[in-house]
C-alpha cells in the first residue's frame, strides 16, 4: 500500500462495514478457511466482502483460505496501540536517508514556487504516528495515511510508502535545506528511542485551503465563493467532493494537497 489517495479511500470503504472488520479482527487470530470466516461473520455476500478487502491489500485470498497480508496486519497492530497512553516508542526504527527523486514542478498554488517529490527510507510505516509530535505543526492522519507538517507556507508530507512531497519552496537550495532538516529530526528522535509526548491538534487557517482552490468563484459548490467553501470545509460543514471544479485534471495536485489538509480538520 502506497498511501496514495485512492488507495486509502479503498482501505477506508473496505473498513466501511461491520461483517469486513470482523473478517479483519478473525483474521488477526490466524489464516482461516473460507468457510470458516463464513461461519463466524455469516455467509451472506461473503465472497463480495473478501473481494474489497482483498482489493485495497488487507488480506491475501489463496485455495479457499485466507490471511492478513503484511499492510493488513500492520493495520490491525496499529489500530490496537491507539488510545493508550504509552509514549511513542522508536527503539526499534532505523535511521532514515532522504533522497529528492524528482525535479522541481511548479507549485500550483503560487507558480513562482515548487513542489519536490522525495523518497525516505526504509519506509517508515508505521512508525509515521509517533513521530507527529516532533514536528510543531505535524499531524498524522489515518485517513490520507500520512503525515503532514507545515512551516510558513511549506507544507511537507510523509507517506508510510516513504514517499515525501514538499510544496512552496523558493528554490533547489531551500529544498536541499528542508529535506536535510527533516532526516536530522527524525533521526534524532530515531537515535533516542523515544517521541515527545502527543500534543493537542493543530488548526489550519482557511487562507491556506482558500491558495489550493481554484479561486473561480462558481458557486456550484453552494457557497458564495471559494474562501467560503474554505471556511466550511475546515469547519467539517462541506467536502471536497462538492467542487467538481476540482475533479478537473488541472487541479489533480491541488486536490491532493487539499486532501492533506482536510486532514486536520
Ligand atoms: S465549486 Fe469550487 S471553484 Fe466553485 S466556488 Fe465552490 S470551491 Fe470555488
Amino acid at each position: 500500500m502506497s498511501g496514495d489517495p485512492k488507495e486509502i479511500k479503498l482501505v477506508n470503504n473496505a473498513l466501511a462495514n461491520g461483517t469486513r472488520k470482523k473478517v479483519m479482527n478473525f483474521l488477526a487470530e490466524g489464516d482461516r478457511r473460507i468457510e470458516e470466516i463464513g461461519e463466524t461473520v455469516g455467509k451472506a455476500m461473503l465472497d463480495y466482502h473478501l473481494k474489497l478487502l482483498k482489493q485495497a491489500g488487507l488480506i491475501e485470498l489463496e485455495e479457499g483460505s485466507a490471511s492478513l497480508s503484511e499492510y493488513g496486519r500492520n493495520f490491525i497492530e496499529e489500530k490496537a496501540g491507539e488510545g493508550t497512553d504509552k509514549s511513542p516508542d522508536l527503539s526499534g526504527a532505523k535511521p532514515v536517508e532522504i533522497a529528492e527523486l524528482r525535479q522541481l514542478l511548479p507549485c500550483i498554488a503560487d507558480p513562482t514556487k515548487f513542489r519536490i517529490i522525495a523518497n525516505m527510507t526504509p519506509s517508515p510505516g508505521g512508525t509515521l504516528k509517533a513521530l507527529e509530535p516532533l514536528f510543531p505543526r505535524g499531524r498524522y492522519s489515518e485517513k490520507v495515511g500520512a503525515l503532514i507538517t507545515q512551516k510558513g507556507d511549506v507544507l511537507t508530507t510523509i507517506y508510510g510508502s516513504g514517499k515525501v512531497t514538499i510544496t512552496m519552496i523558493k528554490n533547489e537550495a531551500e529544498a536541499k535545506k528542508l529535506l536535510g532538516d527533516l532526516k536530522e529530526t527524525i533521526n534524532g528522535a530515531i537515535a533516542k528511542g523515544i517521541a515527545p509526548a502527543p500534543r493537542e491538534k493543530v488548526r489550519v487557517d482557511p487562507m491556506e485551503v482558500y491558495k489550493y482552490l481554484p479561486q473561480t468563484n462558481c458557486g456550484e459548490c453552494g457557497e458564495q465563493g471559494c474562501y467560503t467553501f474554505a471556511i466550511k470545509l475546515m469547519g467539517g460543514d462541506t467536502a471536497l467532493e462538492k467542487c467538481p471544479t476540482l475533479e478537473e485534471p488541472e487541479y489533480a495536485t491541488s486536490l491532493e494537497h487539499l486532501r492533506v489538509l482536510s486532514a486536520y480538520i
